[in-house]
Formats: C-alpha cells, sequence, structure tokens
C-alpha cells in the first residue's frame, strides 16, 4: 500500500497546484507545468518501489489514490492489478466516443546500477523499461485533464475517457496483464471505439514520436522441445539413442524453417536460447533426454501459424529418424501488435500540432520486439506510438541495469495525451 508520508506530500502539493488554476492561458500553461512537476515526483516515487507482474500492489493503489483524488471515477482489481479511471465529458457523453488511454506499471527481476538518488529500494528489482514513466505520464495527464475540466476548457467535448492502468506487461506469457484486464470485462466495462499506448524508446532524440500504420511488433512465443532416447554407456553408442545427436540436429534443421519455409519478404526468428543434455562430468554417458527452449517471433500472424506448424514437424520427424521421440510444448506469449492506419494518422498528426514535424517519424520500421497491448488491438482500432528517451551519450537500453526512464519525457507525453483526448472528444468523430 502507499505510505501515508507520500500520500499526505502528494496532496499537500496537489493543494498547491490547485490554488493556481484559472482560466487564462498562463494558467493552463502552469498548471501543464504542475501536472508534468507532479508527474515526475510520481514517479521517482514508484521507481524507488518496483513491482513485479501481477503484483502491482503499491503502485495501483497509488494510481487509485491520486485519481480519486483529483475527483476521478475509479475502478480497481481488472485483470487483478489492473486500474481503470473514468472521465466523462459534456452533457451527453454516451453519445460521444469512448477513448482509451493505455500505461504499464510493472518492474523486472534486475538489480539496479543507475546510481540515482531515488534507485529501487527493493533488492534485485527495478523499473528497467520505463513502465514508472509511462504511468507516471498517463497519471499526469489526468491530473491535468481534472484541471481543464474543473475551468470549463473542455465544455465543449464530448465523450468518455478510460485510463487504464495495466499490470504484467513482461510477464511474457498468455497475453500478458493486457489479456488479464480483458477477460476480467474491460472493454465491456468501459466502452473504447480506439485504444492507444506509449512506450520510451531508448536512443531517439526526447519527445520523438515513432509510429506506423500496420505490423509494428512482433509475436513472441516460447516453446520447450523435450528430446527422449535411451540413455547407455558411451563406449557402446551402437545399443542406445542418442537424444544429444537428436537435439544437435534440430537446432539446425530449425534454421531452415526461417530460410526454406518462410516467404523471404516476411520477418520470422526463432532462436535457440537454452540446450540441454546430460549431466555434469558423465563423460562416459549418453543421457536419455535433451532439452531445447527457443524464443519464436514473427510479424505476420499467418507466420505465426507456420512457423509453430513447422516447429513441431521438424522436432517430431528429426528426432524419430533418430530412433528418439520428441514431445513439443509450444506456449504462445503475444500476438502480432497491428497499428490502425487511421489512428496512426491521428497520431501523427497531433504529434505534428504539438512538437513539429521533425520530431514526427511516421513510418518508423517494425520491429521484433513484443508487446502485450497487440492484445488489445486485435479487438479494437488503435495505434501503439514510441516516444524518445534521450540520446545522450551513456544512456542505457531498456532491460538494462543502468537504464532509467528520463523525467524530461513526462511534459511531451502529457501534452500528447492531452492533444489525442482534444483530437477525439472536440473533433466531430473518429475518422
Ligand atoms: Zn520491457
Ligand atoms: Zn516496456
Amino acid at each position: 500500500m502507499l505510505d501515508h508520508q507520500t500520500l499526505a506530500f502528494l496532496g499537500a502539493l496537489e493543494a498547491r497546484a490547485g490554488q493556481t488554476i484559472g482560466s487564462t492561458r498562463a494558467a493552463v500553461d502552469d498548471n501543464l507545468k504542475r501536472s508534468a512537476h507532479l508527474a515526475t515526483l510520481i514517479r521517482q516515487d514508484i521507481h524507488r518501489h518496483p513491482e513485479l507482474a501481477f503484483a502491482e500492489t503499491r503502485t495501483s493503489a497509488m494510481v487509485a489514490a491520486l485519481l480519486r483524488m483529483w475527483g476521478i471515477e475509479v475502478h480497481e482489481g481488472i485483470g487483478r492489478t489492473g486500474v481503470v479511471g473514468v472521465m466523462r465529458f459534456g452533457n451527453h457523453p454516451e453519445e460521444g466516443p469512448g477513448l482509451g488511454l493505455r500505461a504499464d506499471m510493472d518492474a523486472l527481476p534486475i538489480e539496479e546500477q543507475t546510481g540515482k538518488p531515488y534507485s529501487s529500494v527493493r533488492r534485485g528489482l527495478m523499473h528497467a523499461c520505463g513502465h514508472d514513466g509511462h504511468t507516471a505520464a498517463l497519471l499526469g495527464a489526468a491530473r491535468h485533464l481534472s484541471g481543464l475540466k474543473a475551468q470549463g476548457a473542455c465544455s465543449q467535448w464530448n465523450g468518455t475517457l478510460h485510463l487504464i492502468f495495466q499490470p504484467a506487461e513482461e510477464c511474457g506469457l498468455d497475453g500478458g496483464g493486457a489479456l488479464a484486464m480483458m477477460r476480467d470485462g474491460l472493454f465491456e466495462r468501459f466502452p473504447c471505439e480506439r485504444i492507444f499506448a506509449m512506450h520510451n524508446a531508448p536512443s531517439q532524440p526526447v519527445g520523438k514520436v515513432l509510429t506506423r500504420a500496420g505490423p509494428m511488433m512482433a509475436s513472441s512465443d516460447r516453446v520447450d522441445v523435450t528430446i527422449r532416447g535411451e540413455g547407455g554407456h558411451a563406449a557402446f553408442p551402437h545399443r542406445s539413442a542418442d537424444p544429444v545427436l537428436a537435439v544437435a540436429a534440430l537446432v539446425m534443421s530449425l534454421q531452415s524453417i526461417v530460410s526454406r519455409n518462410v516467404d523471404p519478404q516476411d520477418t520470422a526468428v526463432i532462436s535457440v536460447g537454452r540446450m540441454l543434455a546430460g549431466e555434469r562430468g558423465t563423460y562416459n554417458v549418453i543421457p536419455a533426454l535433451a532439452r531445447l527452449e527457443l524464443s519464436v517471433r514473427a510479424l505476420d500472424a499467418q507466420v505465426r501459424v507456420l512457423l509453430e506448424r513447422r516447429i513441431g514437424e521438424l522436432a517430431r520427424l528429426q528426432s524419430e529418424s533418430f530412433n528418439c521421440s520428441a514431445q513439443v510444448n509450444y506456449m504462445h506469449g503475444y500476438p502480432v501488435l497491428v497499428n490502425d492506419a487511421s489512428c496512426s494518422a491521428l497520431v501523427e498528426k497531433v504529434a505534428r500540432e504539438c512538437f513539429g514535424s521533425t520530431m514526427v517519424d511516421g513510418q518508423t520500421s517494425a520491429i521484433t520486439g513484443s508487446e502485450d497491448f497487440a492484445s488489445m488491438l486485435e479487438v479494437r482500432p488503435g495505434c501503439y506510438f514510441l516516444m524518445g528517451n534521450g540520446n545522450a551519450p551513456g544512456s542505457c537500453m531498456v532491460h538494462h541495469p543502468g537504464y532509467d526512464f528520463n523525467d524530461e519525457l513526462l511534459p511531451a507525453s502529457i501534452r500528447m495525451w492531452i492533444g489525442l483526448c482534444r483530437e477525439v472528444f472536440n473533433g466531430a468523430r473518429f475518422p
């Protein structure tokens, strides 16, 4: 749970910020500055207290408490530790569009080495993917919107905003926290016509917006292959069925799937992460079992199906050719992330208006990393976009112990969320 000291501190800060809300342009800018400042304090507090997938109890309690403090309707426990905040605009919000903005909240099992004053106080855990920043940015936007609403700046808006704080993006299996929230009725309870999510992008200029229409991130699956042979004395191989030979041949033939079965125009990856057979020091024993652990990725749903089928076929047939048998456990992770063309165009438009054309790349390359927001995009049109985390020398990639979310990105990401809301709720309808 959020400690009372932190909550009291945020409350006091908020009380000071609230006094400045007025109706002038300067007051709006001031409100934005204060929202970004508050988001920085929140970000560093979340960074100090990282929590793993589906264990984000302190973070989600803090999210819920802050949303309530800003007068926003809150729903907790969706997808175990997920939170949804609801903001309604206009006299008949149900007649306007439903918009979903999503931020992920979980950290990673990595020992932090940033040396920052707000470093993780939990040994072996850290926010090494910037989800502390994503959560803080969406909170900052929520706070700013509640300020705008209070001063009457949203009187022309119409529709319902769903602020989706999602757990377990890093879980990697079974659709992650995104699918967990959907199984708890996310889109039935909180109807969203369009959905958007932002991730920071290391080694890009701060605030640069990158996205693309169509497939942007890969599906990611895990496979366990167990090959059973017949163990025996190393001196008498003809009396055994050697699974080591079978697994070695399988590692080589698996690479023929990408080069011989997948269309050269398509993207696919099969990587062997682990190969295991025998016990240490047993030079003279042919083992009975060998195991493989694979990571499998594709940028097209049909290619993903092909990879699954061919891995199964090769594991079985290759093993049989060595008098062994294979058992394949294919575990679906996240699907291919596909952006809707009109939604990515909307992200580009808002980004250009906020930051200028040089800070927008609407045709960034697709990447073979994965993201559980893909499951949400399978059922609702939307757009996943990246924002630069800074490219200063020495800045680290995500999932590195020296990585840190750049607080300078917070004001820009808040502006992006506000800009999207303005387009959606103040415009006619979705394109
Ligand atoms: Zn990550
Ligand atoms: Zn991430």
